[in-house]
């Protein structure tokens, strides 16, 4: 009775696997804050130019950094930016990086996942299958496990989407920004900063315009 059956010993070692890495990042998360909100592979990376200087747009920003269930922390190139703790969210770490360029501010926009939600779902899930399989006597296989592993990764998948929608491109400190001359498409975030107010999107065809009269006419079909 001393040997681990295979089927127990998997599941266990991704647990530990799975613990650790979220170890990791939450060691990194407080140790190289900065540097963690703005490395790795962004899920939106976008640049947004204004022609306010640097210290109108970080008092703009300032001010509305708990805006939209967002908070925030100020740093020397920019800002560390997440939804609350409490809010159904997978944590994406937002950079909004304020540089110096020839017009005026530039703005550079980056949304990141942070993994340790999946990391820590996935011990649950395996928890969960465990006791299923003493409930109903469910063999605990691969198959089973990848199943669940699938389930984690749609859920994630569709969280991070929910989550994007939730943060808005920061639709408040946008509109903030909008006396420093920033404009960017709502839809698809393309830099509209050379156009003229009200105008198309040339990325996507989106118009502010067509919105509101949208809105104020709900029969009307575009
Ligand atoms: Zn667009």
């Amino acid at each position: 009775m001393s040997r681990v059956p295979l089927d127990m010993l998997i599941p266990f070692l991704l647990s530990v696997v799975a613990f650790l890495l979220g170890l990791i990042e939450t060691y990194l998360y407080y140790r190289f804050n900065e540097w963690y909100y703005r490395s790795g592979p962004a899920v939106i990376r976008e640049s947004w130019q204004t022609r306010g200087s640097v210290e109108a747009v970080y008092r703009a920003v300032r001010a509305h950094l708990r805006a939209d269930g967002m908070t925030g922390v100020e740093r020397s190139a920019g800002f560390c930016l997440r939804q609350r703790w409490w809010v159904h969210n997978i944590w994406p770490r937002v950079w909004l990086g304020v540089d110096e360029a020839e017009e005026g501010a530039a703005l550079q926009f980056e949304v990141r996942a942070f993994c340790s939600f999946t990391f820590g779902l996935i011990p649950v899930a395996i928890l969960m299958a465990a006791a299923i399989r003493r409930l109903v006597l469910v063999k605990l296989t691969l198959p089973s496990l990848a199943a669940v592993l699938l389930f984690l990764l749609l859920y994630f998948t569709w969280l991070m989407r929910k989550n994007l929608a939730h943060i808005g491109r920061l639709r408040s400190i946008r509109r903030a920004l909008a006396a420093e001359g920033l404009h960017v498409c709502d839809r698809c975030g393309y830099d509209l900063f050379a156009h003229a107010p009200g105008s198309r999107c040339p990325e996507c065809g989106w118009s502010e315009s067509n919105t509101i009269a949208e809105d104020s006419k709900p029969g009307l079909s575009s």
